[in-house]
């Protein structure tokens, strides 16, 4: 599945604010928005001073930005609207969820990775086993109840082993369970919305897709 691989900073001062997109170093004085918190281009700071903006371009944005925090392309993102619709329930609360799920995400949420850009990587490079079966595909939606797991090989290799202390410093969701001795995690049950990014507007993005 394609990717965006421009420059991540750019894309948190296209939104004006931190998305953390590349884990540690959001959280140093080299962010890139500590010092240039302002659009990227020639007129990025005109940008940052446009007077209010119009229905149309809060729902965008709010958009753009879920889009970029969950590192999904336009044509995916809108697939997953597209599936959120299909289910009961509301749904933006159906499309977060369906976000969450992304299996890159869950590696992130489980405390495994510094950044959602890290969790694909490392999932993509085959780390991983859903179920029993070797998974390598970032996207994959897991269901409640999936189990995930640390393929024996990589568990062996330093990558693991230094991983070991640092994710122990890491949260993990609450509606994951995470055993790092045994290097698996399980889906327990949907995430409710307080334990997703409050600084999504779901609404908006269901008003994006609904014009
Ligand atoms: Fe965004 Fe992180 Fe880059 Fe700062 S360092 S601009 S938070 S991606």
């Amino acid at each position: 599945m394609a990717r965006y691989i421009g420059p991540a900073c750019k894309l948190c001062r296209r939104e004006g604010e931190k998305l953390f997109l590349k884990g540690e170093r959001c959280f140093t004085p080299k962010c890139a928005f500590e010092h240039r918190a302002y659009a990227p281009g020639e007129h990025g700071r005109a940008h940052n001073v446009r007077g209010r903006e119009s229905d149309y371009a809060r729902q965008l944005r709010a958009k753009q930005k879920a889009r970029r925090i969950y590192g999904v392309l336009e044509r995916q993102f809108r697939r997953y609207f597209e599936v959120a619709l299909g289910k009961r329930g509301l749904t933006g609360l159906n499309l977060l969820q369906t976000l969450e799920l992304r299996m890159d995400n869950v590696v992130y949420r489980m405390g495994l990775a510094a950044s959602r850009n890290q969790a694909r990587q490392m999932v993509s490079h085959g780390h991983f086993m859903v179920n029993g079966r070797r998974t390598d595909v970032p996207s994959t939606l897991l269901k409640v109840g999936d189990r995930i797991e640390v393929r024996e090989e990589s568990a062996k290799k330093p990558m693991f082993k230094d991983l070991a202390e640092v994710a122990e410093s890491r949260n993990s969701a609450l509606w994951l369970e995470r055993d790092l001795k045994n290097w698996t995690g399980r889906v327990l049950r949907l995430p409710e919305r307080a334990e997703i990014d409050g600084n999504l507007d779901e609404q908006l993005i269901v008003e994006y897709y609904s014009r």
